[in-house]
């Protein structure tokens, strides 16, 4: 059986990196009726904190990534970490080394003088047992493969080979006994019985170091697929001046829905056909990793916008109701109560047709809740001149005279004084509308009317009408 993971290191934010690996990790195992689990890989213990570890689950309920099992934490499992490195050490796969800080740091730089790879030169590997010094602090070290050829399989970059000659001996335990990232990762996967990994391509190499480790326990190797990384529009790799926010920032800062998003992240290095819009049903009946492209994607806002705008559409009122409600109340200065929040519902159906997030949503159903006398934008002021203000008293007056608002009654009415003034319907409603909501774009006017009802809407109009 399929199992995936996602092993986030709590030092930031999800991102939208992280978020995409999650999802393809997430989507590779539903596809397959597999397991997808979540690690969290907190061993820097200095760089890890709470509030990122709760924002990134919360950003994968978000965006419905649900996880198999309990979530692991790294840092619990430093205890097994150390028992395989001791293993290694008995079966002669892993040895200690004594070498100093000191030492190590000359080493290095002299081979940075005479232009060499930087590499730990194995002074410990094959050390008689009288050299060892009494009591000295030691690191652990895997004894890596000197010969021959590594090759990994990957299925996304195809396969990819390194000399084993390239691969010095990795440290698996500093010398203060903790376990190094290269260690945890292998054991955490062996444990958690991960068949599949899947990550961002800045892994690969660490793929191979990994894969040294895997095969001198006589582990099952996984099977990997590197994904290459976002980049920005101007192809340089994401980064915060490209908008790469946490996955909150665009749920709370831009008004994005979570399968707008995740629609998004899919077709970001991934595709079927020309689809566009991807239910996450369809995406686990379809979703590949091997059709994962080699090349990085690009982030386009505008498309990822375009998306949000279609799932908008698509969006339950009520779902979208709740949504815009806080939004709405942050611009008043005040709660919605709730027949406010009623009309809004039946306000959203002519809200959010031509929204692209929930801000614009929000600002668009703004007229409903504002306060007479309304405040008038320029635009919609100009419309409000001498010659504006008394159409309004003639159009106020006809629609005084009909005691039952509804669609059928007013559009008579509308276009009555539309022909008597021989003017077209548009002409009419642009007074109108400046005095109803204040701008000069709305929902359209009869949606208005109806919505603001009788008294409210004849007021409005009154304020302005001579
Ligand atoms: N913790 C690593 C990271 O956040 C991922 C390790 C892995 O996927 O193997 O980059």
């Amino acid at each position: 059986p399929v199992v995936t993971r996602f092993a986030p290191s709590p030092t930031g934010f999800l991102h939208i990196g992280g978020a995409r690996t999650a999802l393809f990790n997430w989507l590779y195992a539903r596809h397959h009726g597999g397991e997808f689990k979540l690690r969290i890989e907190d061993t820097d213990r200095a760089r890890s904190t709470d509030a990122a570890i709760a924002a990134i689950l919360d950003g994968m309920r978000w965006l419905q990534l649900n996880w198999d099992g309990d979530t692991v934490f790294q840092s619990e499992r430093a205890a097994r970490h150390v028992e395989v490195a001791e293993a290694m050490i008995a079966s002669g796969h892993a040895y200690r080394c004594y070498a100093t800080p000191e030492e190590l740091a000359e080493l290095r730089e002299r081979q940075k003088l005479e232009k060499l790879p930087l590499r730990y030169d194995g002074r410990w590997r094959d050390r008689a047992p009288e050299d060892v010094p009494v009591g000295a602090p030691f690191s652990v070290r895997l004894r890596a493969e000197q010969e021959g050829e590594t090759t990994i399989n990957d299925l996304v970059q195809g396969p990819v080979t390194v000399r084993n000659a390239e691969l010095d001996d990795m440290v698996l335990l500093r010398s203060d006994g903790t376990p190094t990232y290269m260690l945890a990762v292998v054991v955490d996967d062996q444990d958690m019985g991960v068949t599949h990994v899947i990550r961002g391509d800045d892994h690969l190499n660490n793929a191979f170091r990994q894969l040294g480790i895997i095969r001198a326990m006589g582990w099952p190797e996984p099977i990997y697929a590197h994904v290459p990384l976002i980049h920005g529009s101007d192809g340089a790799k994401l980064s915060k001046r490209h908008g790469a926010l946490g996955v909150d920032a665009y749920r709370d800062e831009m008004g994005i829905l979570p399968e707008a998003l995740g629609n998004y992240l899919l077709r970001l290095g991934w595709g079927h056909g020309d689809e566009e819009f991807i239910t996450r049903d369809r995406a686990v009946e379809l979703f590949d990793v091997e059709a994962v492209g080699r090349s990085p994607s690009r982030f386009d806002l505008k498309k990822l916008e375009n998306l949000n705008g279609h799932y908008l559409r698509e969006a339950d009122d009520a779902r979208l109701e709740a949504l815009v409600g806080p939004r709405v109340a942050a611009r008043i200065g005040r709660a919605l109560d709730p027949a406010e929040q009623a009309l809004l519902r039946r306000a959203m159906p002519e809200l959010k047709p031509r929204a692209r997030n929930l801000d614009e949503i929000a600002d668009g159903a703004l007229f409903l809740f504002a306060t007479r006398p309304l405040s008038v934008d320029d635009k919609a002021a100009a419309l409000l001149d001498d010659k504006g203000r008394l159409l309004l008293g003639r159009i106020a007056d006809a629609l005084r005279a009909e005691p039952t608002w509804t669609a059928e009654t007013l559009d008579p009415i509308i276009r009555g004084i539309a022909e008597a003034e021989g003017i077209g319907l548009g002409k009419v409603a642009q007074p109108l509308r400046a005095a109803l909501t204040g701008r000069t774009t709305s929902p359209g006017i009869f949606d208005v009317l109806l919505l603001l009802g009788r008294d409210e809407a004849l007021a409005r109009i009154d304020d302005r009408a001579v």
